[in-house]
C-alpha cells in the first residue's frame, strides 16, 4: 500500500520551499513523501519549478500531476533525465511567480462565481486567460457590469481562509456552504471549505485548490468576453490588468 503524498499546498500556499524526501521513481517522475506543489485537477494547472539536491545539483519539475490512485502526486522532469535515488532529502523550490498569478486567477475566479450565481459547468485557470462556463439564461450580463462587480469584491480587501468541516456537519447544517453552485464530492472525508470575507460573509465552497490570503492580492482583472456557448450557458474569460473598452 502506497501512503498518500502529504499536500503541504492546502495548509499554506505560500510556501514557496519545501523539504522532503524522494520515496518512490515512477516512469518520468517522483513521488515525495510532501510537497508544496499543486497537482493539476479542477481546472487548475500543476506546479512547476525545481528540485534542489544535497550536493546543491537541481533538476526542473516541469509538471504536477495525481497518481491513478489519486493519492500520491508525480513530480515530472524534462524528458531524458537521469532520476535521482528514492531515500535522498531534497527540497521543492515552486516556480513562484507562475504559481501566484494562478492564486490570484484562480481566486478571481470564486470572485465571478459570487456575482455569478449560477451552476458552474466547467472552469479552466491558465495564467493570461482563465474561463468559468455557467448555466445562466439570462443574456443580460455585460463584460463592464461584471468586471466592476467582481473589482468591488478585490477592492473591498476580504480575507480568504479556509476550514475543514465533516460531512456529518454539513448534513447538519448545510448554510456551512454559501455557494449554492458548487457540490461538495461526498463519501471521500473531510470538506476543505474556501470562504471569503469576515466569518465567511461573501462566500464559502468546497475547493482543493491555492488561493491568495485577502482579494485585492488579486490586483486589477476583467472580464475579457463573455461567449453564448449554446442557449443556456455563458462562458466568461477573466484577464489581468483593466478593462480597456468601456
Ligand atoms: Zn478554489
Amino acid at each position: 500500500m502506497n501512503s498518500p503524498t502529504h499536500k503541504a499546498f492546502l495548509d499554506d500556499s505560500y510556501l514557496t520551499a519545501c523539504e522532503c524526501k524522494i520515496v518512490e521513481r515512477l516512469p518520468g517522475g517522483v513521488v515525495l513523501d510532501v510537497t508544496n506543489f499543486y497537482a493539476t485537477s479542477g481546472g487548475q494547472p500543476g506546479d512547476t519549478g525545481l528540485l534542489e539536491f544535497q550536493d546543491g545539483s537541481k533538476l526542473t519539475i516541469t509538471g504536477t500531476v495525481y497518481d491513478s490512485d489519486r493519492k500520491r502526486i508525480i513530480h515530472h522532469f524534462e524528458t531524458d533525465t537521469v532520476l535521482p535515488p528514492a531515500g535522498e532529502t531534497v527540497v521543492a523550490h515552486l516556480d513562484w511567480e507562475r504559481r501566484y498569478a494562478l492564486m490570484k486567477m484562480h481566486t478571481a475566479c470564486h470572485l465571478l462565481s459570487v456575482v455569478c450565481p449560477y451552476p458552474i459547468t466547467g472552469a479552466n485557470v491558465s495564467l493570461d486567460d482563465s474561463r468559468v462556463d455557467f448555466q445562466i439564461d439570462d443574456p443580460t450580463f455585460t463584460k463592464v457590469a461584471t468586471t466592476d462587480a467582481v473589482m468591488e469584491l478585490v477592492n473591498a480587501d476580504h480575507p480568504i481562509f479556509t476550514q475543514w468541516i465533516s460531512e456529518a456537519q454539513l448534513d447538519d447544517d448545510p448554510s456551512i456552504i454559501r455557494s449554492k453552485n458548487v457540490k461538495p464530492p461526498r463519501g471521500l472525508g473531510d470538506i476543505r471549505l474556501v470562504c471569503i470575507g469576515e466569518n465567511s460573509c461573501v462566500d464559502s465552497q468546497p475547493c482543493g485548490g491555492t488561493h491568495v490570503s485577502q482579494t485585492n492580492e488579486i490586483g486589477e482583472i476583467h472580464i475579457g468576453k463573455i461567449e453564448k456557448k449554446g442557449r443556456e450557458n455563458r462562458r466568461f474569460r477573466i484577464r489581468f490588468g483593466v478593462l480597456e473598452e468601456r
